[in-house]
């Protein structure tokens, strides 16, 4: 996604309960193996306590690990959406380690009416953090979850007014606020599929992932069979203004309704239809560019859709968010539309393993956002978008921490790591590799772990395939596992018809002494250059470039391939 400084705020929760009587069904996913135990939540798990903090994550990656669900059916009533009315029943239809005698599963600030296993009620337990689920005799290792509640979620879900004044819904589950929704395993590789049913208020339409399967009766049936991370399982539910743009990633679209390609759409709020359709003019043509980069289109369709998400975009799977407020004041930059495409393949499909590793999929949507403006509005486009982020990381507080942070404040992921800094190590790749190698790599990491998880090791070990089997470790190392850049100090002085260059890496003692492909021109008046490349190893290098033309200027990595910081220069 990319940040928003508006922040939407939490609803205060309502009683109430109806049930929802529509079928159930369920769908097979490929079998891996799991824990046999069940992992421990720790004793206190459903002992009450305070509410948790969005954006905090309270249960570790393994103790997650015992459960895998393969799909859910989530059938939603918002009929009452004017008073805030949610009555929902999910269905998981999931495996758990075989003789679990319970089952944990992340739900938050909404109370479950009952659960049933197989049609009958079964026991079950919740803390402020999770729905706990005790059938007597333990779980089945495949079995299916129903889970009845109603109420008005706290967070997740939002109902709240479009500019025309008519309610509507929408969800933004990320990082991990599906949980405050609909009971899940809220967790960024337990990817599955999903079916939305949902019933809206006469008038209104529904978009969601996946393809629609109809609407008969008020309630619209969306389904994806590519499965996503909870965080990208959305609805929203507006009177919605829409149009197709345009099909794109044609021959490229396996999912596609006519698996050839792709439509794309706008979806917009009272009164924002004509200016979606001119904003978003050139969302197929980047849909076009990223499948030829990249591979094929993972999903089934992309809508572009206004909605009330607190970032400037949201990604979600297929169905992309945007905020509604620079929309409605047609104030929307067209870089947030590449972005949010981009991650359709790095982040949706091709997902964090765990949220320390977000660059994979923020920097990948930001390098790859500024890679098609500057191959459609030329290369002073990418330059200009890249020099942004290299400010933006020399001004920041979080250059003190490496881009991999183990911070459990998600939300704090969110900074100039994540994003330019991301961007950067991916130009910086290209640099050393160069564009045949590099893109190879980028196409082959995105074949591997299409429709599952990466790394930052899973990219070392893609960029190294692709440069001969080169060691990287030390690229990495320098840049996403420790904090800080190059700061240098470059002077120099003629001497017996040759320029003595010192550069000096000053940055703190704390940030690593990086090594550096570095590139150096001189230009003088007449227009001569002379340039050397050095791989800087320590703290100091000295350079001789022979040198007789008298008056000249000094560039420090003149092509702009480096993330660095010149301090000082004589
Ligand atoms: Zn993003």
């Amino acid at each position: 996604m990319k940040p928003h400084r508006r922040f939407a705020l939490g609803r205060p929760s309502l009683g109430g309960l109806a049930a929802v009587g529509l079928l159930l069904a369920a769908c097979s996913g490929n079998p891996e193996p799991l824990p046999t135990v069940p992992a421990p939540d720790g004793p206190d798990a459903l002992e009450p306590g305070a509410m948790p903090e969005p954006g905090m994550e309270y249960r570790s990656t393994d103790d997650r690990a015992s459960v895998d669900v393969l799909h859910y059916d989530l059938d939603v009533d918002l009929t009452g959406l004017a008073d805030s009315q949610f009555v929902a029943r999910a269905t998981l239809d999931l495996r758990a380690a075989p003789r679990s005698e319970y089952l944990d599963l992340d739900f938050v600030g909404l109370e479950a009416d009952s659960v049933r296993i197989g049609g009958a009620r079964v026991p079950f337990a919740q803390g402020p953090h999770l729905l706990r689920v005790r059938p007597e005799g333990g779980f089945e290792e495949r079995t299916s979850v129903e889970v009845f509640y109603a109420g008005t979620p706290r967070d997740g879900l939002f109902i709240g007014p479009d500019p025309g004044g008519h309610p509507t819904a929408f969800v933004d589950n990320w990082p991990n606020r599906a949980r405050w929704w609909f009971p899940s395993n809220d967790h960024p590789p337990d990817k599955a599929t999903v079916e939305f049913r949902v019933r809206a208020p006469d008038g209104y339409t529904v978009i969601a992932n996946g393809r629609l399967l109809g609407n008969q009766d008020g309630v619209w049936r969306w389904r994806t069979d590519v499965e996503i991370p909870a965080y990208t399982m959305v609805i929203g539910v507006a009177p919605f203004e829409r149009a197709e743009l345009g099909r794109a990633a044609c021959g490229e679209a396996p999912r596609a309704a006519d698996s050839e390609c792709a439509v794309v759409s706008v979806w917009a709020l009272t009164g924002g239809g004509e200016y979606g359709e001119r904003r978003f003019s050139r969302a197929p043509d980047m849909l076009d560019f990223y499948s030829e980069m990249f591979g094929p289109y993972p999903y089934e369709k992309l809508a572009h859709v206004q909605s009330s998400t607190r970032f400037g975009g949201m990604e979600n799977s297929s169905a992309i968010f945007y905020a509604m407020g620079g929309w409605a004041e047609e104030s929307m930059g067209e870089s947030v539309i590449a972005h949010e495409t981009v991650h359709q393949w790095f982040g949706d499909h091709v997902t964090p393993e765990v949220w320390s590793h977000l660059w994979v999929s923020e920097g990948f949507a930001t390098y790859f956002a500024a890679v098609y403006f500057g191959e459609r509005d030329g290369p002073e486009a990418f330059r200009q978008a890249m020099d942004g982020g290299r400010r933006s990381i020399i001004g920041s507080d979080a250059s003190n921490r490496p881009v991999v942070d183990e911070r459990p404040d998600l939300f704090g992921l969110l900074n100039s790591n994540s994003y330019p800094k991301g961007a950067w190590i991916l130009h910086m790749l290209r640099s050393m590799l160069g564009d045949e190698a590099f893109f190879g790599a980028i196409r082959a990491y995105y074949a591997e772990h299409a429709g599952g998880s990466a790394g930052t090791e899973d990219v070392r070990r893609a960029m190294e395939l692709a440069w001969g089997g080169e060691d990287l470790g030390w690229f990495f190392e320098q840049w996403a596992y420790s904090p800080g850049f190059p700061r240098l100090d470059v002077s120099t002085r003629v001497v017996d018809g040759a320029m003595l260059v010192t550069i000096e890496q000053v940055q703190s003692a704390e940030w690593p002494t990086f090594r550096l492909p570095l590139e150096i021109e001189l230009r003088a008046a007449d227009g001569r250059t002379e340039r050397r490349e050095i791989w800087m190893e320590g703290r100091r290098e000295m350079l001789r470039v022979p040198w007789t033309a008298g008056e000249y200027e000094l560039h420090v990595d003149p092509d702009g391939d480096l993330l660095l910081e010149v301090v000082g220069g004589s």
